[in-house]
């Protein structure tokens, strides 16, 4: 299949495939839209069934950051990378900078950090090939270093929106939440819940990431494939995608469903879905923008952590007006925030 036929192509402006004999390098680069401004999104190293389930997460991830930034009123447009991980291709450093020239070969129309099986040490790998790389360690008071903690930090209060506007209380003293996944972003926000009085149930598949859970937090833990069927109020999915679909979604609980997971719908049907059984779905790219408002200060240079923060904490108000206009129309709202945020694209591309 060309990957202009591709289910998840959408007008995407460069894919890039790279091959690297020398490390096993396998990666794909795409980037969705530089309408508002260079492309930035993170690199997601991860071992797929195929190259093809490789394709459609690059396609997906970056058509989602597109519509994070646009929304986080950022001047980025949308990219992403994926590494294939195989067992030809271990992490090295020598992979980390390949993948670096081939970012330096696209001349600063997208620009990477960490995601999903990469760390702050990757990333400097990367930085050794190219400057168009950011999530770099950080110095002092100003913006950068590992984005997943600020990550955490939008998620959480975005929790604390959404448990309001459905459960009427301001206060997470005794909710309970369900965290699936307690990697980067997962334990940060298991630690930010648990100081805000939540309850916590857990499930990863990575065992010595669960048992880092388990030492510094008192956690229930339960089967990964259970996790989302746990009598609890919120549901916060924070590994990967898809994970919201016409067979998990009539056996969902929770009355919430807010977390760090980028495409947790599988399907645009699948808002309408959470919707028609009153469960409140808080967009995954609206909340889960934290991070990248730590990357992209940090590579434009010249802003602080405090910045960033105050940044972060407009995230619910902009959840709270997607509710409000889900209340007034009845529409789900994923589908208010992708328009949001296609309006935003629109006019960023015409000015
Ligand atoms: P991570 O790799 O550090 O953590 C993911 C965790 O999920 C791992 O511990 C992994 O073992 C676990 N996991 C995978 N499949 C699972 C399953 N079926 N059940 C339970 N656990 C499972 O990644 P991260 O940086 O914490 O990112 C988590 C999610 O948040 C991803 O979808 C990512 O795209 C998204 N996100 C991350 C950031 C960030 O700042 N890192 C920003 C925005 C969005």
């Amino acid at each position: 299949m060309s990957v202009f036929d591709h289910p998840e192509f959408d007008q995407h402006e460069t894919v890039k495939f790279i091959s690297d004999a020398k490390t096993g390098l396998k990666a794909i680069i795409a980037i969705h839209s530089t309408a508002l401004g260079p492309a930035a999104g993170g690199c997601r190293r991860w071992q797929y069934l195929d190259s093809t389930a490789a394709l459609t997460d690059a396609l997906r991830l970056s058509r989602g950051m597109t519509y994070k930034n646009a929304i986080a009123g950022l001047k980025f447009g949308g990219g992403k990378s994926v590494i294939l991980a195989t067992d030809a291709a271990p992490k090295s450093a020598d992979l980390f900078r390949a993948f670096g020239r081939a970012i330096e070969s696209l001349n600063g129309t997208y620009i990477t950090a960490e995601d999903v099986g990469c760390s702050v040490a990757d990333m400097r790998h990367v930085n050794e090939e190219t400057d168009y790389v950011s999530g770099l360690p950080k110095s002092g008071a100003s913006a950068g270093g590992d984005p997943s903690p600020l990550t955490a930090m939008g998620v959480l209060l975005s929790i604390k929106a959404a448990v309001k506007e459905r459960l009427g209380t301001d206060s997470l003293t005794g909710v309970s939440v369900a965290v699936q996944g307690v990697g980067h972003v997962g334990l940060n926000l298991c630690r930010l819940l648990h100081e805000a009085g939540a309850q916590l149930t857990v499930a990863d598949v990575n065992r010595h990431n669960l048992q880092m859970a388990r030492d510094e937090l008192p956690v229930t833990e339960v089967a990964p494939n259970t996790l989302l069927y746990s009598n609890v109020d919120v549901l916060a999915p924070c590994a990967l995608g898809n994970v919201l679909t016409a067979q998990t979604i009539p056996n969902i609980p929770a009355k919430v469903v807010a977390g760090a997971a980028n495409n947790q719908l599988a399907t645009e049907q699948d808002g309408a879905r959470l919707a028609a059984r009153n469960i409140l779905y808080a967009p995954d790219y609206v909340i889960n923008a934290g991070g990248i408002l730590s990357v992209a200060h940090e590579y434009i240079g010249n802003s602080s952590e405090d910045k960033v923060l105050a940044e972060i904490n407009e995230i619910p108000q902009r959840l709270n007006k997607i509710f409000a206009e889900a209340k007034e129309t009845g529409e789900a709202t994923n589908l208010i925030a992708d328009r949001m945020a296609q309006r935003i694209v629109a006019a960023g591309a015409k000015g």
